[in-house]
């Protein structure tokens, strides 16, 4: 049992280190694959906004301009919900190239999962300081305010580019807020490059895409990261705002960036926080419940080990107080408990012998009780020695001994009844005098208690006769 019970230690421990490190290995692969996924996927929706800047470009047709209205140096009218802007252009053109942003708009948000908020198409003059022409995919008069302004910087893209590894440049702006809208976005730009000359360097900016976006634009990479790793992950700006998060509760303030793992969203100076995991991420359910069965089990056998233990002391116990329950105390010889309750019949040919020391009295008297106990002992060891396997010796009364000698003869008892009374006359205790016993002897069946009280009642006679006759003798 013991063995068992280190060995399940063993097993125990084990299972929990081996678990553990399994566990973190299999996290910490989990995040880079899910970080590496994260990045895979972003390259893949600028190619879905690469791909339908094509389209559009392909499928715009010229039309007419219709009437327009005038604020400051914008001219602008209203194109079935779009808004067509023309910055500084004089005169006015009498047509221009309409794009269907609608119908783009609703292909990019079934694929973006719902985040493409305005999508803007501004056109460049490279050759002249005025007459750019700006599309919007929702018509507000209130853009054109905004456009007073002169929002667009087209040195931008000169002096920043981004990218990416099918070589498409686009920008990633911060979180801001669209006042128009009152939303919270942040845009995706991307260029429109003349690659013109044979050099190749002489790169014009033609045009600028612009895709204000919302958190739901990552929603789905974020949810990705925590199906992998069961991780909380945000998406982080350069001003370190967060742009989208899976936990609600999360806002600027709560962002303790000590409790996240930092990667880059690469090719932009956007961040990827990935919660850090704690004791929780390693144990699922399920292993919980493995590793309190095993502890149950741990202390249901520690438990069983010490109850047997204690079991054992008892039963000893129990053993020790029954030896003395059957043993005299001086003599170490059985006792009348013995007789009464310990012995079990039938007993074949047992020799019922009583043994009785002469003249016991008279020792005691003239050289002490002790000597006398010393005697008493000394007869006893000779009864055991001499009595072997087969036998009882039974302390009967105070200088008495009850013999019992299981399957014997009348021959071989004698013999050892007559080994007995020499040896006893022979014990060198008391000076100048030798010690003889009287004996009683008889073979009975015995098949109970009754036959033996009855055998020893006849032996008692046997052994009156036998003081009476002298004494230190046998009887038959
Ligand atoms: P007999 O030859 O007729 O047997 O004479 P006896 O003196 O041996 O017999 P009796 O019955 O007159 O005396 C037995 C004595 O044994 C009396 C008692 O004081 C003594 N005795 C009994 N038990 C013990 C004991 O445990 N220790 C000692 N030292 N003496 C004991
Ligand atoms: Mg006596
Ligand atoms: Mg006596």
């Amino acid at each position: 049992m013991k063995r068992y019970a280190r060995a399940l230690n063993f097993l125990f421990v084990f299972l929990l280190v081996f678990s553990f490190i399994n566990k973190k290995e299999a996290l910490y692969s989990n995040i880079l694959v899910a970080v590496e996924q994260f990045n895979n996927s972003f390259d893949e929706k600028i190619y879905v906004l690469r791909n339908e800047i094509n389209y559009l470009y392909k499928t715009r047709k010229r039309v007419k301009v219709k009437d327009y209205e005038a604020k400051g140096l914008i001219n602008y009218f209203d194109d079935d919900g779009q808004g067509v802007f023309f910055d500084s252009v004089v005169p006015m053109p009498k047509t221009y190239y309409h794009y269907n942003f609608k119908g783009a708009k609703d292909i990019l948000n079934k694929k973006l999962n719902n985040s493409l908020q305005t999508l803007i198409y501004n056109k460049i003059n490279p050759f002249s300081t005025n007459g750019d022409i700006i599309v919007i995919d929702t018509f507000d008069k209130r853009w054109v305010d905004s456009f007073q302004e002169n929002v667009l910087l087209k040195s931008f893209f000169k002096l920043t580019k981004s990218v990416s590894r099918d070589n498409i440049e686009f920008m990633l702006y911060d979180r801001y807020k669209d006042f128009i809208y009152n939303k919270n976005v942040f845009s995706i730009i991307i260029p429109e490059y003349n690659i013109s000359g044979d050099s190749g360097e002489s790169e014009i900016l033609r045009g600028i895409w612009y895709f204000d976006l919302d958190g739901r634009f990552f929603l789905d990479d974020l949810k990705n990261i925590k199906a992998r790793t069961g991780l909380n992950a945000i998406v982080l700006d350069s001003k370190g705002e967060i742009i989208a998060s899976l936990d609600q509760d999360i806002d600027k303030k709560s962002i303790d960036v000590e409790k996240y793992y930092q990667f880059s969203l690469e090719r932009t100076n956007y961040k990827i926080l990935i919660q850090k995991f704690n004791i929780k991420n390693f144990l699922d359910l399920e292993e919980v419940l493995y590793i309190v069965l095993l502890i149950a089990l741990r202390l249901y056998l520690y438990k069983k080990q010490k109850l047997e233990k204690e079991v054992y002391k008892l039963k000893l116990a129990e053993k020790i107080k029954n030896n003395l329950l059957v043993r005299d105390s001086l003599t170490r010889l059985y006792n009348r408990h013995f007789v009464e309750h310990n012995l079990s019949y039938p007993m074949k040919s047992c020799g019922v012998v009583l043994l009785d020391i002469d003249y016991f009295k008279s020792i005691n008297d003239s050289y002490g009780h002790d000597k006398g106990d010393h005697v008493l002992r000394a007869v006893s060891d000779v009864l055991k020695l001499v009595g072997g396997k087969n036998s009882y010796a039974i302390r009967w009364g105070g200088e008495e001994f009850l013999l019992l000698f299981k399957n014997t003869s009348e021959s071989e008892l004698l013999k050892k009844l007559e080994l007995m009374s020499t040896l006893i006359r022979k014990l060198n205790i008391l000076d100048a005098r030798g010690i003889t016993v009287s004996v009683a002897a008889t073979i009975r069946e015995l098949n109970n208690k009754q036959n033996l009280y009855s055998a020893i009642s006849e032996s008692d006679k046997k052994l009156y006769e036998a003081k009476n006759l002298g004494r230190d003798r046998i009887v038959f």
